[in-house]
């Protein structure tokens, strides 16, 4: 249940309870004085008509006593009034004994049986003539009146809760959904773009409460967040640079070799004016392969900020395998290129691309100690990115990098894309590899697969979005 309903439910069932038990009070508050008020009504009309039944009794004798007093009861509306002969009472509701002992004219007035329309009030005021207890005046009202009040009273209390009940759920929702319900969304939707390695568009909140302070916190953790992967990406990039440096140094062995040969050819005289031509080029095409790979690898090294453009990817993946084949030589490893075929154009960070690609290569290089093959493929499929994400299936470019080595520990495979783990000796590895390749793809949309089995080598699949999927 989310928290505007679950807020709204309390404030209702709070209102509820609060005016049930108000309702509830004052419907025993008000029966009280209901009863109070019957008892002295009962008793002012037991007492007079005892008095006056007495008198008669006295002087015209005990039948127009009773005649006086069912005389008076036909008259009367609300008040059921009756004579009972001391000889009937056993038909009393109250124990006749009790009543027995009663002082003359002092009335008791007792809630009888109901018959099954509610409470039923009788009074009973003795009636002494002669010397003798004669009988008993008894004095009955139904319980209409209180009845009708309790009735009332709870339906306007039931009428008065669910109004207020109404009210009050609507103004929680409305209130609730503008100062809790929408803040909180934007703040998750935030949540899940960092969780997607998304630190761009701060959120802004319209109110000044703590959860626009906790919006403000968020943003600047998330300036914060994206100083720091930039450094982790640039160290990272660095490392890289160190490892690839001694395969590029390598290289260039060759090329010097044969530059400071023909060179010391021809300056030492020996070569004709054509000899010397013909070397001149062979000197000038191997200053320029070497520039071009030293650039290669200085433009490596620069520091830049993200910047996506439509790129051939197909181009990417030449480019940096060039770049690498002379440290994979090096390391007696195969490195095969499989660009595949079709479009292969996406809006990426050729740099930041560039960079995913070295590392997944270079840790395939340093997991084949005793040499192998890296397969470097490109392709499209079509498919369902995973839950986190929380995007639709559709088309995507997906870079492989296949290797043949030692795979990964299975007990290592939850923790590879960790920043600084490592199980490479100091020195070896950085343990940041991985984690920039994670963040740079999440950056761009994307994810990143592995499926490894010890012994038999280990695939990185980097899955981007095609143009048109966003
Ligand atoms: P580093 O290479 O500096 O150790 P990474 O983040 O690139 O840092 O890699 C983390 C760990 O993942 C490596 O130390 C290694 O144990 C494991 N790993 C990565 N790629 C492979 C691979 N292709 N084969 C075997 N293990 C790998």
């Amino acid at each position: 249940m989310k928290i505007i309903p679950k807020l709204t439910a309390a404030l209702v069932a709070g209102t509820c309870i609060i005016l049930g038990a108000n309702g509830w009070l004052r419907v025993r508050r008000e029966r009280r004085f209901f009863e109070a008020d019957r008892i002295r009504d009962h008793e002012i009309v037991g007492r007079s008509l005892e008095a006056a039944a007495a008198a008669v009794w006295k002087s015209d004798g005990p039948e127009a006593a009773i005649q006086a007093i069912d005389a008076v009861s036909s008259h009367s509306k609300t008040l059921g009034i009756r004579w009972i002969p001391r000889a009937q009472t056993s038909r009393l509701d109250t124990e006749a004994a009790f009543l027995r002992g009663l002082p003359a004219g002092e009335p008791v007035t007792a809630a009888g049986g109901d018959g099954g329309h509610g409470t039923v009030w009788k009074t009973y005021v003795p009636l002494d003539a002669d010397g003798v207890r004669q009988g008993f005046i008894e004095l009955s009202e139904p319980p209409s009146a209180e009845d009708r009040f309790v009735r009332n009273t709870v339906w306007d209390t039931v009428e008065m809760t669910l109004s207020l009940a109404v009210v009050s759920a609507l103004l929680a929702f409305v209130m609730g959904q503008w100062l809790v319900g929408t803040p909180v969304q934007l703040l998750s939707e935030k949540a899940r773009r960092i969780g997607r390695g998304d630190f761009s568009g701060p959120v802004t909140l319209k109110q000044q409460d703590e959860l626009a302070e906790l919006a403000r916190e968020i943003n600047a953790m998330c300036d914060r967040l994206a100083t720091t992967l930039d450094h982790l990406r640039h160290a990272d990039r660095l490392s890289t640079v160190g490892k690839l440096a001694s395969g590029v140094a390598h290289e260039l062995g060759t090329p010097l070799n044969v530059v400071g040969a023909r060179a010391k050819m021809v300056s030492a005289g020996e070569t004709t004016l054509d000899e010397s031509r013909e070397y001149a080029s062979i000197i000038v095409g191997a200053t320029d392969r070497m520039t071009a790979t030293i650039r290669q690898l200085l433009q490596f090294a620069r520091r830049d900020t993200s910047r996506k453009a439509p790129t051939d990817l197909r181009s990417l993946a030449a480019d940096a395998a060039e770049l690498l084949r002379p440290l994979a030589k090096q390391a007696r490893v195969d490195l095969v290129l499989a660009p595949g075929s079709g479009d292969a154009t996406a809006d990426v960070d050729g740099g930041q691309i560039q960079q995913v690609i070295t590392n997944l290569v270079m840790n395939a290089v340093q997991a084949m100690p005793q040499g192998g093959t890296v397969e470097l493929s490109l392709d499209t499929e079509r498919l369902e990115p995973p839950a986190e994400l929380h995007k639709p299936e559709g088309e995507h470019l997906r870079l492989r990098v296949k290797d043949t080595g030692q795979g990964i520990a299975p007990e290592h495979l939850p923790h590879i894309f960790e920043p600084f783990f490592t199980t490479k000796d100091v020195g070896a590895g950085t343990g940041l590899g991985l984690a920039v390749t994670y963040g740079i793809i999440r950056d761009h949309g994307g994810w990143i697969a592995v499926d490894s089995k010890v012994g038999q080598g280990a695939t990185f699949s980097v899955y981007l979005p095609a143009p048109g999927n966003p």
